[in-house]
């Protein structure tokens, strides 16, 4: 059965995209730890990251490179965090998280919660910074 993330990369149920190329997709996180939470992923499905083709991964961290980059450029924070979890959804994906401080990427904390206008506005700001 397809993952969850396979039928957002096929349009079957909606995402805020950020970015997307031929292989790979960004979305924002829709129970995010922050402004901007972002996950990055490849189309094609694959559970845990770390069964991927060694140049597969490489191509996904330079993707997700670029999207930290616009992220940076759109949320005011020190830095975009990277975090690899994987014990959701079982469909290899990035976190990209901006932080202020250390305590922003603990995954225990309460998440953030946005209207839908607030995420489409969000989603769109960074976009056009990608
Ligand atoms: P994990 O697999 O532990 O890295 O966690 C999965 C992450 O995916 C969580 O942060 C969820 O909030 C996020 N998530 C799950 N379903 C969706 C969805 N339909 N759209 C966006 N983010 C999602």
């Amino acid at each position: 059965m397809a993952s969850i993330f396979t039928k957002i990369v096929n349009g079957e149920i909606p995402s805020y995209k950020v970015a997307e190329n031929e292989r790979f997709y960004a979305f924002l996180d829709i129970n995010p730890l922050a402004k901007g939470h972002t996950l990055v992923i490849p189309k094609q499905e694959t559970d845990y990251i770390f069964d991927l083709q060694p140049d597969d991964l490489g191509e996904l961290m330079k993707f997700a490179q670029k999207v930290a980059v616009a992220l940076k450029k759109t949320i005011a924070c020190n830095r975009i965090g990277v975090a690899v979890l994987g014990l959701d959804v079982p469909h290899a994906h990035i976190h990209l998280v901006p932080l202020n401080s250390e305590a922003d990427m603990n995954f225990r904390n309460p998440r953030k919660e946005f209207s839908k206008e607030e995420f489409e506005a969000i989603a769109e700001q960074i976009r056009s910074n990608f």
